[in-house]
């Protein structure tokens, strides 16, 4: 079975994400659970809460194929302690939201070493503040996102998602959400079934198909290896349509969300149903 749906608002209140879901034909989706601009959040109130997993439970929408992403402020591989201490903070505050709304998954983007120190004490860093959000919570599993590489953002190889995960304790609560505009502006094409068959062997031999937890579905406005994060519409970039076919006809991708990502909400309606014609 194929989940799809799209990074839809939570404006109001967490709970109207469902419904916002529900009216493009969604049976997955992604959130934020608090604004992602900010670092602090009022508490969700039991009212939320309720209505939220009300919600869901209405529309027909798992926990685990609801996707929350989080601030766009954490820095989970910051070089600096204060910097460090509170993004550990702010993603700690993350998951237990996460585990108040009965959900299963948490996206983040892994980290970014600012020039100020070298990959792998940064991966390490990255590692270590999974583990302390890890140990705090239960239930959630932390599920990294590869990056375009933009700047000095990590995460962008399968070495590196692989290399974090390596460092990661509890091998049962983290995995990655793979962002199809993201690969291919980092190297990786998808573009023909024979590139798209070879990319995914490799993600296999690095990474592997266990640790897939999630998909954001998106085409890329920059060319291949890039390495800039721009999304755009299904069919529309320099990815084409043709790789979100092989994606839906793919049992490797069955029973985890696919979130769409891409830049027009008022036709994200039309791109599920294209993905759904796919299946
Ligand atoms: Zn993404
Ligand atoms: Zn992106």
């Amino acid at each position: 079975m194929k989940y799809i749906g799209a990074h839809v608002s939570a404006a109001g209140g967490v709970e109207n994400a469902p419904v916002n879901a529900h009216k493009i034909g969604a049976d997955a989706f992604a959130l934020f659970t608090k604004n992602q601009k900010q670092w602090s959040a009022s508490p969700l109130t039991a009212d939320n809460i309720r209505l939220f997993k009300d919600n869901c439970l209405k529309y027909n929408i798992l926990p685990e194929n609801v996707l929350p992403h989080d601030s766009y402020l954490i820095n989970l591989g910051h070089p600096e302690a204060e910097g460090l201490e509170k993004s550990r903070n702010a993603f700690l505050h993350e998951m237990q939201r996460c585990e108040q709304l009965g959900l299963k998954l948490l996206n983040f983007h892994p980290g970014s070493h600012l020039k100020k120190t070298d990959e792998e004490s940064c991966l390490e860093t990255i590692a270590e503040s999974i583990n302390i959000a890890l140990a705090n919570t239960r239930g959630v599993t932390a599920v990294i996102e590869n990056t375009a590489g933009q700047g000095t953002n990590l995460g962008f190889t399968f070495e590196q998602l692989q290399y974090i995960i390596d460092c990661v304790a509890d091998k049962e609560r983290v995995g990655v959400c793979i962002d199809t505009c993201h690969m291919f502006a980092a190297g990786y094409d998808i573009r023909t079934e024979s590139t798209f068959e070879e990319t995914w062997d490799i993600f296999d031999q690095i990474v592997g198909f266990d640790y897939l937890k999630a998909m954001h579905i998106n085409d890329s406005k920059k060319e291949l290896g890039s390495r800039v994060d721009r999304h755009e519409s299904l069919g529309k970039g320099f990815i084409g349509i043709d790789n979100f076919r092989y994606l839906m006809s793919d049992p490797r991708f069955n029973n985890i969300p696919l979130i769409l990502e891409t830049p027009n909400p008022d036709i994200w309606k039309e791109e599920i149903e294209l993905l759904r014609s796919f299946m």
